[in-house]
C-alpha cells in the first residue's frame, strides 16, 4: 500500500513518514525540491506556483495526505505572505484535485492538515467542537479555504479526512524548538495575559491519528486533533520552566510588545481556543499523552 505524503520533508510528515514505513507501507514524498529515493521513501516533484506536478506521485498513491503549506507563523503577515500561505495550501490541492479527475483516480481517501485556528481567535472558554462555526480572522479564513479544497475532492466519490490540529509537541521541531533555547537560559515566560488556551498535541499522537485515519473508513469530515486539557500559556510556560529547574521570575511579555515585534501574527500566542477531543476518542482511537508534563518530558528530556 503506497501513502502519499504532500510535504513530506516537514516535521510532522518526517515523524509519519517514520512511523507509515515502520507499519509496512510504501512512503512517497511530493517536496519542491529534487531528492534521492531511498529504500523505503519515493520522492515526486512539483512547484505549486508555476501549476506543475509529477502525475506518477498522485497515479500511484493509495492514500493521499496533505500537509504542504508554507510556515504559518514563518515570517510577518504582509499581504503579499497571506496570500502565499492560503495558495499553497488551497492551489497545492487543486493541483492534485486536477490529476485525480483526469485519471479517474480514486485512492481510498484524502487526508488534509488543517487548524484549530478555524474556529479563531477566541479567548473566551467555550470548548469548540467540530460543529463550532468557523471564525472569519486570517487563520480562520485560511483554514476554511483549505478544508473547502479538500471537500472538492469528496466531489469525486472519495473519503475525506481533515485533521484540525493543535500545537504539535515534539522532541527536535516545531515550536517547542523555538521555546527550548529560550527556557534552558530561564528566560522563558508566560505571554500576554498568559491565560489564553493552547491546546497541544503529542507529535506521536498525531501520527496515530493520521494512521487511524488511513485505517479507519468510518472516520470522515474534520477531527479536532488536541488533548483539552486546559492548558493556557501561563500554564505551558510555567511546565516547561519546571522541567528546567525553575519558577518563572520574568513578568509575562507584554501584548504590545509582541503586536509591534509581530504585528498580526502577535494572534498566533495571544490568542487560543478550547477544543473537544471528543470525536477523535469516539473512532477509538486513544491518545498515549494526556498530561501536558509527561509529553514535555518525552520531548525535551528522554
Ligand atoms: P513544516 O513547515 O515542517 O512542513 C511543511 C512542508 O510543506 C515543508 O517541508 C515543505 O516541503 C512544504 N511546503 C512549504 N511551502 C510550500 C509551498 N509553497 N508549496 C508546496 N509545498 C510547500 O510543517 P509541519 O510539518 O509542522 O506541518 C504540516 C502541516 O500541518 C502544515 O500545513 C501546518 O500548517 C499544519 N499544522 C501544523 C501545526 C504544528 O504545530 N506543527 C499545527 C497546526 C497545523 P518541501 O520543502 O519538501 O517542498
Amino acid at each position: 500500500t503506497n501513502v502519499l505524503i504532500s510535504g513530506g520533508t516537514g516535521f510532522i510528515g518526517k515523524h509519519l513518514t517514520r512511523l507509515l514505513v515502520e507499519k509496512g507501507f510504501s512512503v512517497s514524498i511530493l517536496s519542491r525540491s529534487e531528492k534521492e529515493n531511498t529504500e523505503d521513501v519515493s520522492f515526486y516533484k512539483w512547484n505549486v506556483d508555476k501549476d506543475y506536478i509529477d502525475e506518477n506521485a498522485v497515479l500511484n498513491a493509495d492514500y493521499i495526505i496533505h500537509l504542504a503549506g508554507e510556515g504559518i507563523a514563518d515570517k510577518p503577515w504582509t499581504t503579499k505572505r497571506k496570500k502565499v500561505i492560503v495558495q499553497s495550501r488551497e492551489h497545492s490541492i487543486e493541483l492534485i484535485y486536477a490529476v485525480l479527475k483526469k485519471n479517474n483516480k480514486k485512492p481510498e481517501a484524502f487526508i488534509s492538515a488543517s487548524g484549530i485556528g478555524i474556529y479563531g481567535a477566541i479567548n473566551g472558554s467555550e470548548i469548540c467542537t467540530e460543529n463550532t462555526l468557523p471564525a472569519d480572522d486570517f487563520l480562520g479564513t485560511t483554514c476554511q479555504k483549505w478544508e473547502a479544497a479538500a471537500d472538492t475532492i469528496e466531489s469525486l466519490g472519495i473519503r475525506v479526512v481533515k485533521i484540525r490540529t493543535g500545537l504539535v509537541l515534539g522532541k527536535d521541531d516545531g515550536f517547542l524548538k523555538k521555546m527550548v533555547p529560550i527556557f534552558k537560559l530561564r528566560l522563558g515566560s508566560a505571554l500576554g495575559s498568559g491565560k489564553q488556551y493552547m491546546p497541544w498535541i503529542h507529535i506521536d499522537d498525531l501520527c496515530g491519528i493520521y494512521f487511524e485515519a488511513i485505517n479507519n473508513p468510518n472516520m470522515v469530515g474534520p477531527y479536532n486533533a488536541a488533548i483539552n486539557d486546559n492548558t493556557t500559556n501561563a500554564v505551558f510556560s510555567k511546565a516547561l520552566a519546571k522541567i528546567y529547574g525553575y519558577s518563572i521570575w520574568l513578568p509575562n511579555v507584554p501584548a504590545f510588545l509582541l503586536k509591534i515585534v509581530l504585528g498580526e501574527m502577535a494572534q498566533i500566542v495571544l490568542t487560543g481556543q478550547r477544543v473537544s477531543s471528543v470525536k477523535i476518542e469516539e473512532t477509538g482511537f486513544k491518545f498515549q499523552f494526556t498530561t501536558l508534563e509527561t509529553a514535555l518530558r518525552n520531548c525535551v528530556v528522554e
